[in-house]
């Protein structure tokens, strides 16, 4: 992995990242012996049952870059093959985070659905060539026959039916005349092959269900494993990139080609991403959404690309870690710190720098007049001075955080004490002169400084040093707002992949909210629009933002650990 771009504030380039590629490399051989004619056409095949999440995006960044690469074409087809699950709402929810993930299919959307009558010719054609039967065995039984991996599994006695019948039961269970599961079409491939997705897979399922698409028209429809090599054969892909667990599938996806005598593509596999720290399945993230346990699909503690946008992730963050990441031919798990490395690299370049205070106290300045109020000029980004700077309104009532003072200091702690001189950013260096406690809890309400008006700017004329920088706020021209600070949704080593009530793994603690005080140079900042706050970490105004309601996303904090583990392997 290169770290050589890492905090080196230029701007991110994803190509400086790009790991070689077994997948590249068998397009680059494809395009030199002239398989495709030079051709790449490839597809990012989602199922909309859910939204997508940061494996999909893998995914999508591979598909849709390799066809960029080599000025190819990538499809976006819906597989849309399970009327049960299937919503419109997953079908736009998946054409939204696609495009804001950057990626562009032109005029080429499809649906598996839009595919039906072909595959429905096709499956006739399968039975007429003696490949394909209808069976009467209930799913029980179909599993009961199917065998074991040490054991070859039993024929189904209907397996032999003529060909005639075979057509009229099919058109009759297209038709509607039979409840659903009560028959099946097969396909007649070898029961006691090693492989179990050759043992006679179910082509189709009766199922008197309305699709998303097709409404009422369909009274079966075909299994995924009947389509999707197919929808790609239709579509002219080349190269049918999916995950691992599709190896096992490829021997029936030839076969069915091949008996069909069409288009074949080259069906390459690479490993799904699993992510430290949260689910990437789609049926436990459902179950979060379903259970309340979280506040949507969108909610910024999911790993779907609508959490992470709304948790102030870009576009360019979430493809810069895809393109680190690579691919592979073995499943392994990327550590979360690797994703917020990324992120923290494209938003230190990208993001204004504000003040803000999470866990306010007052602090008055003794000797600041009460009705002075001075513009501070502070830098918008020290990383490009293009982005210029702004005015921060100082006064003689300030906030900082509760946690840059300590009456007591221990060693090593130079931030503010009494009797002691910090620098305020942007403004003036300040001694603490006293505090003034609640009188009934004891805890500091406030505290009191004198300022030296000769160090604006930060800088005594005398150029004597203070140890500690800190950030603050006017009280009086701050503007409150709603802090959410996230944790990890789920507690650290719990083996929430594994076990079946994975709820229980939840952390409790995983959203923090706090009332807290901003500069008013964000007044009126859009929905998604990102700071980093001095010393705090990167934060992105929230949806539910409002005129007199401000509410921030905390997107990620400022420290980098994974830029030390790297820092020390590469030492070792
Ligand atoms: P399910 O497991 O519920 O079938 P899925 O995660 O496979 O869901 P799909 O909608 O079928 O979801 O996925 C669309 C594409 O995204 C597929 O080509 C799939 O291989 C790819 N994909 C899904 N999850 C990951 C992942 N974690 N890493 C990489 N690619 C993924
Ligand atoms: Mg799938």
């Amino acid at each position: 992995m290169s770290s050589d771009a890492v905090n080196a504030g230029s701007p991110v380039k994803e190509e400086e990242a790009r790991p070689s590629n077994f997948i590249r490399d068998i397009i680059l051989k494809d395009n030199e012996t002239g398989k495709f004619g030079g051709k790449v056409r490839t597809r990012f095949p989602p199922e909309p049952n859910g939204y997508l999440h940061i494996g999909h995006a893998k995914s999508i960044c591979l598909n849709f870059g390799l066809a960029l690469e080599f000025g190819g074409e990538c499809n976006l087809r819906f597989d849309d093959t399970n009327p049960c699950k299937e919503e419109t709402e997953y079908v736009e929810s998946i054409i939204e985070d696609v495009r804001w993930l950057g990626f562009d299919w032109g005029d080429r959307l499809f649906y598996a659905s839009d595919y039906f009558d072909q595959l429905y010719e096709w499956a006739v054609e399968l039975i007429r060539q003696g490949n394909a039967y209808v069976c009467d065995l209930t799913p029980e039984q179909v599993r009961e026959y199917r065998g074991t991996p040490t054991e070859p599994g039993k024929e189904s006695p209907y397996r032999n039916r003529s060909i005639e019948e075979n057509l009229a039961l099919f058109e009759r269970m297209r038709a509607g005349e039979f409840p659903d599961g009560s028959r099946t079409l097969r396909s007649k491939i070898d029961m006691a092959s090693p492989n179990f997705n050759m043992r006679d897979p179910v082509m189709y399922r009766i199922l008197h269900a309305a699709h998303h698409r097709t409404g009422g028209k369909w009274n079966i429809y075909p299994m995924y494993d009947f389509t999707h090599g197919e929808s790609d054969s239709i579509e002219g892909i080349t190269h049918s990139i999916c995950t691992l667990e599709f190896e096992d599938h490829r021997p029936l996806y030839d076969w069915y080609l091949d008996q069909l005598g069409i288009h074949h593509p080259r069906q390459i596999e690479f490993d799904r991403l699993n992510l430290t720290g949260t689910v990437l399945s789609k049926r436990k993230l459902l179950a979060l959404v379903e259970k309340g346990y979280v506040a949507g699909w969108d909610d910024p503690r999911m790993p779907t690309l609508s959490g992470l946008r709304r948790r102030g992730y870009s576009p360019e963050a979430i493809r810069l870690f895809c393109s680190r990441i690579g691919v592979s031919k073995t499943n392994g798990i990327v550590e979360h710190s690797l994703l917020e490395h990324c992120l923290r690299e494209d938003l230190n370049v990208r993001s204004p720098r504000v003040m803000a205070v999470l866990d306010p106290i007052r602090v008055v300045i003794e000797n600041y007049p009460e009705d002075l109020v001075e513009q501070m000029d502070a830098v918008n980004n020290p990383e490009d001075a293009s982005m210029g700077s702004r005015s921060v309104p100082f006064s003689r009532v300030l906030y900082i955080e509760r946690d840059d003072f300590r009456e007591d200091p221990p060693k090593q702690y130079y931030r503010l004490a009494p009797g002691r001189e910090v620098r305020l950013r942007y403004a003036y260096l300040i001694t603490c002169t006293g505090v003034v406690k609640d009188p009934t809890t004891g805890e500091i309400a406030e505290i009191h400084c004198r300022y030296d008006p000769a160090t604006r700017g930060g800088n005594a004329p005398d150029g004597r040093k203070v140890k500690s920088t800190i950030h603050w706020v006017s009280a009086a021209h701050s503007l409150d707002f709603e802090a959410r600070l996230y944790d990890n949704l789920f507690l650290p080593d719990s083996d929430r992949e594994e076990s079946e009530d994975f709820t229980a793994c939840l952390n409790p603690n995983s959203l923090e909210v706090r009332a807290a005080r901003i500069e008013p140079s964000v007044r009126g900042a859009a929905p998604g629009t990102r700071f980093q706050f001095e010393r705090l970490g990167y934060f992105c105004v929230d949806k539910d933002s409002a005129p007199g309601k401000l509410v921030f996303n905390r997107t990620v904090g400022l420290r980098d650990t994974w830029a030390k583990i790297e820092k020390s392997q590469k030492r070792s």
